[in-house]
């Protein structure tokens, strides 16, 4: 998303639009976006650079660490915040900056169940559970046993 200075007044301006999810590609292949950056932002000149703040949203496929199954999860950043240095320059390019912030938002280690919808096959039973019900099992056996 580019921003040309000569296009800020003095009181800043608020922009709204959206950038084509490949801004968002990452190179691992493991999160994939889904949907366009959307941006809304207040934007402003300050001493020698461009500021930047409001808030973002897109939304990523990516694989469940449990399961592995893909499933599309939205990423909203209410308080995103940025500054750019012109050096000069006319146009600033803030794609890097919000590109960055989205990528940080994401989960380290997702999950499909995430919003309580889905239903992830790939979590285990409590596992206390099971052997303890087969330990209880083996007592009575051996109490049994005794009374014999
Ligand atoms: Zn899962």
């Amino acid at each position: 998303m580019k921003i040309h200075t000569l296009q800020i007044p003095p009181e800043g301006r608020h922009i709204e639009g959206e950038d084509p999810k490949e801004v968002l590609l990452l190179e691992d292949g493991l999160v994939e976006p889904c949907a366009p950056l959307a941006y809304s932002l207040d934007i402003g000149l300050s001493e020698g650079g461009v500021f930047a703040t409001g808030t973002l949203r897109t939304a990523f496929k990516m694989a469940c660490v449990s399961c592995l199954e893909g499933f599309e999860m939205p990423v909203t950043l209410e308080n995103f915040a940025c500054q750019a240095d012109l050096e000069g320059r006319e146009v600033v390019d803030l794609t890097e900056a919000l590109r960055e912030d989205i990528l940080l938002a994401l989960p380290a280690h997702p999950h499909c169940d995430w919003n309580g919808r889905n239903d992830c096959k790939g979590n285990p039973l409590p596992a206390a559970e099971v052997p303890a019900a087969e330990n209880r099992r083996e007592v009575w056996n051996a109490l049994d046993r005794l009374k014999i």
